[in-house]
């Protein structure tokens, strides 16, 4: 499964940084992940990259999640054109994508930054929301409702019976 990333261990806790020079950086459309392919293995954005190729990429970035200490960011809001020879590939190339923990790292980062880009406005009473200071939340500065992102697990149960699979 894309999620098995060991030795690699990924963290989600949400807390405030700043990228630097080398820090990666998730640019997501609709469906898809800037990206490219070197010597076979994925490679996403540079902060410095980023940084030189959007003007408010300074106000747009926010940091995800970490992996093996490594902090990773993505740019919320509109996916930009693509830049220094990066790529807008389907969410689908992840699939085969290697190293495995940065594929599964490029799903994670579209999941949060799809959330984020609906959740711009607040669904009570559609203001701008906020993101909280402490937690990964958008927050309503008018009627102080909280957003967090969303979790869809699913899971696959085969139910036998006497030999005889059970289907609805
Ligand atoms: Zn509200």
């Amino acid at each position: 499964m894309i999620q098995d990333i060991a030795p690699h261990t990924y963290h989600n806790e949400y807390h405030t940084a700043e990228p630097s020079d080398g820090s990666p950086v998730f640019i997501c459309g609709n469906r898809t992940v800037l990206l490219k392919i070197e010597d076979s293995q994925l490679v996403f954005p540079l902060w410095k990259e980023v940084r030189a190729s959007l003007p408010d990429a300074s106000s747009r970035c926010r940091f995800l999640f970490s992996i093996d200490g490594i902090d990773y960011f993505g740019i919320i809001g509109d996916a930009p054109q693509p830049f220094c020879g990066y790529t807008y590939e389907r969410l689908s190339f992840l699939r085969t994508a290697q190293p495995q923990h940065l594929a599964y790292a490029g799903m994670v980062a579209h999941q949060l930054l799809d959330w984020y880009l609906t959740s711009r406005f607040c669904g009570a009473c559609g203001a701008e929301n906020i993101h909280s200071d402490t937690e990964r939340a958008m927050v309503c500065p008018v009627c102080g409702r909280v957003e967090y992102p969303r979790i869809a697990p699913a899971v696959i149960v085969g139910i036998l019976h006497n030999g005889k699979l059970l289907i609805s």
